[in-house]
């Protein structure tokens, strides 16, 4: 009843970029099957994607597809292996790219558990949750697009078939479309150009804005402004830096881990800011969290010695053990850190105050440099 005979659609769970820049030609520049079963994307900076998915129907598996602004240059299809059974390349309309994905008949696919999430201002990733990942074939295609102006100037890294987004070019460019107010590196502890990597995860993000606190102060908006800045200083010291958003999208925790495993970084770093309630102003402070002792301990202390040597009058709360998700199964040194209480009379205005955002972005990238070094 209801179910017509083109079966049961829906739109997924989609993160969406806020800043949506006007449809233009052929704004899927990469994408791949990887290994551990995702599909991953790569496409023009602040594109809106919308996915979809279909039940299979008599004789017919389920699809997945995501239609992306901008027409392809050529359409195609490929065959693949295993639970994926083709992957089309199409043009529903003259302005739009459609990703479609179709499975082997039988292959079972629950809707509420794909998310395509944004993970950075131009990458996209699905996992193909309920697939086994030994049925997914690698597969993949870069370069979709190679018309000049596609990418700002810039050529598309090419994918390798299957790949995963790689190579030091590709790094250091995700944090790249962030620019704002300039940043001193003055005094920035000096480490080798090119030996690090690291991972910078503002927490929370578009639907999901963390806490929120004295004047609507939002923790998603003091983490991102932070991050981003954070990122700018340590690229201005040589290190390669990843951010798990680098705009206002949804990102859940596992993309998040998942990123930073598989990058080789050697530092976690996950910004957050504390709440209470609003009845409790008098509560503040700064404490940065870890789940192991040893090398995520001296990490945590270097940061939370920086932040509080900016932030005079608010309480020490000190270099912690903590279990939360991001910190448990990262498996290079990782902390969370909470920067200050939105809730707090002494934090939330400084946690509002874009000076202090921009000493809070140079005491992190401090704090981990220091380690670095
Ligand atoms: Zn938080």
């Amino acid at each position: 009843m209801g179910i017509r005979s083109t079966g049961l659609r829906c739109l997924l769970a989609v993160a969406v970029v806020l800043s949506a820049t006007a449809a233009r030609a052929g704004a899927l520049s990469a994408w791949a099957i990887s290994r551990d079963g995702a599909l991953e994307l790569r496409t023009s900076p602040g594109v809106r994607l919308q996915a979809y998915f279909e039940e299979g129907a008599a004789g017919r598996g389920p699809r997945v597809w995501v239609d992306i602004p901008g027409a392809p240059l050529r359409t195609r299809s490929l065959r693949a292996t295993g639970a994926l059974q083709e992957v089309r390349i199409g043009k529903p309309d003259p302005y739009t790219t459609r990703l479609v994905l179709e499975f082997q008949p039988g292959t079972r696919l629950d809707p509420r558990q794909l998310r395509l999430v944004g993970t950075a201002r131009d990458r996209w990733r699905m996992e193909l949750r309920g697939v086994p990942a030994r049925r997914i074939a690698q597969l993949g295609e870069g370069d979709m697009d190679a018309s000049p102006g596609a990418w700002s100037g810039r050529t598309a890294a090419r994918l390798p078939a299957g790949g995963r987004y790689g190579g030091s070019d590709d790094w250091s460019s995700r944090g790249r479309s962030t620019a704002r107010t300039p940043l001193s590196t003055q005094g920035l502890p000096v480490v080798p150009r090119g030996r690090f990597r690291v991972v910078i995860d503002p927490g929370h993000g578009g639907p999901d804005p963390g806490a929120v606190g004295i004047g609507g102060l939002r923790e998603t908006d003091v983490v991102l402004d932070v991050g981003l800045q954070v990122a700018r200083l340590l690229q201005s010291r040589g290190v390669q830096v990843l951010m798990t958003r680098t705009s206002e999208v949804d990102v859940d925790l596992p993309p998040r881990v998942s990123l930073a495993n598989s990058s080789g970084a050697h530092v976690f770093v996950s910004l957050h800011a504390n709440a209470l309630s609003m009845d409790r102003p008098d509560v503040n402070g700064v404490e940065t969290f870890y789940f192991s002792g040893g090398r995520s301990f001296e990490l945590a202390r270097s940061i939370q010695e920086q932040i509080m040597a900016i932030s005079p009058g608010t309480p020490d709360r000190g270099a912690r053990p903590g279990r939360f998700y991001v910190i448990r199964r990262t498996v290079m040194p990782s902390v969370l850190t909470e920067m200050g209480f939105v809730t707090g009379e002494i934090d939330a205005p400084r946690l509002a105050d874009p000076e202090f955002r921009r000493r809070l972005a140079q005491a992190v990238a401090n704090g981990i440099l220091s380690y670095l070094q």
